[in-house]
């Protein structure tokens, strides 16, 4: 398994596959023809039928300058996120580059091998992890600190500030989100209010405010952290942050919680998608809401099989969630739904205190089942905005 610099990354919201994955094409593109002008890209499957609504064109613009989007809706596609970038030198094509986004931000260009990050996990399944840890008397954290070296730390510190200067800048934040919705930003209402409540409903809504805050901004276009990717950016945040303000938990625990969510987004990763283009809302929202659970039950002190649990139940309790944006925006159903996944990765964890000892599903199996489901999911709902939500929003 690769770093986790791979998994979590600072980038421009609203989508890691949309917006990040298609600048970084745009990027290498424009380096290499750095005397070029005059550009134009091609985007095929799903970056062509919600790239609109992703924004995918305003993140080529940004890099590229003079391109020219064409959204071909009609034509098949080897890859459901293809684009192709032209260049144009005097008016006439000298380079075309096929270019294939496969989540989480990251890229493969057709024709040459894919760039290979190092493994610098020797281990690839969540079994294999944890006999290593056993044996050794590791816990998670420290098997990812061994693998990745102590200054994963500092980087991981880094990524914990960008993450709570999104729930800051979200709760501050007021009005309408582009896109044509009218989605009302609802952070900042979410956190101020005076109504009596118990202590559940108070930390339902302290959460959900800090995942409206974080996926409001990603929606926005603000800098998120790709936790594993844009859409699903809001769920570790916010409950890492609710435990840390409620508990006065310093950042180095915030950093053993984010390493231990790291080992099991990497898992999903490796072993199945983190894309919704590839395998639906599961793969994005499910995995946050695994690691989000996991990662607070390393926190909480609890057992290897009690983190497994809550990751597993987390996932598998999100299999054949369907990716249908309603105008192939980030908005809804994705900013209510990291939320939702955030409040559900608590009750994971809590649920693991009590049942874990009597798990009959590995997590192992339920990231499998996760592909494999992904993989028969219909293509209208794998983020191309073709059903669903997506096909009956009336407004
Ligand atoms: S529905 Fe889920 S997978 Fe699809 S764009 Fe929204 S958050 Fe991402």
């Amino acid at each position: 398994m690769k770093s986790l610099r791979q998994l979590y990354k600072v980038g421009v919201g609203p989508s890691s596959s949309h917006t990040m994955g298609p600048a970084k094409a745009a990027r290498l593109f424009a380096d290499k023809h750095h005397d070029c002008r005059q550009f134009k890209a091609v985007l095929y499957g799903s970056l062509a039928l919600t790239g609109k609504g992703h924004g995918t064109d305003r993140a080529l613009r940004k890099v590229l300058g003079n391109c020219e989007v064409v959204f071909d809706c009609d034509s098949p596609c080897v890859h459901p996120n293809t684009l192709e970038l032209f260049a144009y030198k005097d008016g006439k094509q000298v380079d075309k580059m096929q270019v294939f986004s496969v989540g989480g931000g990251e890229i493969v260009i057709a024709g040459e091998s894919p760039v290979e990050h190092e493994d610098v996990y020797p281990l690839s399944t969540f079994k294999q992890i944890a006999d290593f840890c056993r044996q050794n008397d590791l816990r998670l954290w420290q098997y990812a600190e061994r693998c990745e070296g102590n200054d994963i730390r500092d980087y991981l510190k880094q990524m914990w500030r960008v993450m709570v200067k999104d729930i800051e800048d979200g709760l501050q934040a007021e009005g309408v989100l582009e896109g044509g919705l009218n989605v009302q930003r609802r952070a900042k209402k979410l956190l101020l209010t005076d109504r009596k409540e118990s202590m559940q409903t108070r930390e339902n809504r302290l959460v959900a405010a800090y995942a409206f805050a974080v996926s409001e901004q990603n929606a926005g276009g603000a800098e998120v952290v790709t936790a594993p990717t844009c859409g699903s950016c809001g769920v570790i945040p916010s409950v890492f942050r609710y435990y840390q303000l409620t508990f006065g938990w310093d950042d180095e625990k915030i950093v053993n919680g984010l390493l231990t969510a790291g080992i099991i987004g990497n898992l999903v990763k490796t072993n199945a998608s983190i894309s919704g283009a590839e395998c639906g809302c599961q793969a994005e929202i499910g995995t946050a809401c695994a690691m989000a659970s996991a990662g607070l039950a390393e926190m909480c002190g609890m057992s290897l099989e009690q983190i497994e649990y809550a990751a597993e139940v987390s996932l598998e309790h999100h299999l054949g969630l369907t990716c249908d944006p309603v105008n192939g925006l980030v908005q809804i159903p994705c900013i209510e739904r990291n939320a939702v996944a955030a409040m559900r990765a608590i009750n994971a964890m809590r649920l693991a205190t009590f049942l874990a000892d009597s798990r009959k599903i590995t997590l192992d199996t339920a990231i499998l089942t996760m592909y494999e489901t992904g993989k028969d999911i219909g293509e209208g709902y794998r983020e191309t905005a073709k059903s669903g939500l997506a096909k009956l929003y009336r407004g």
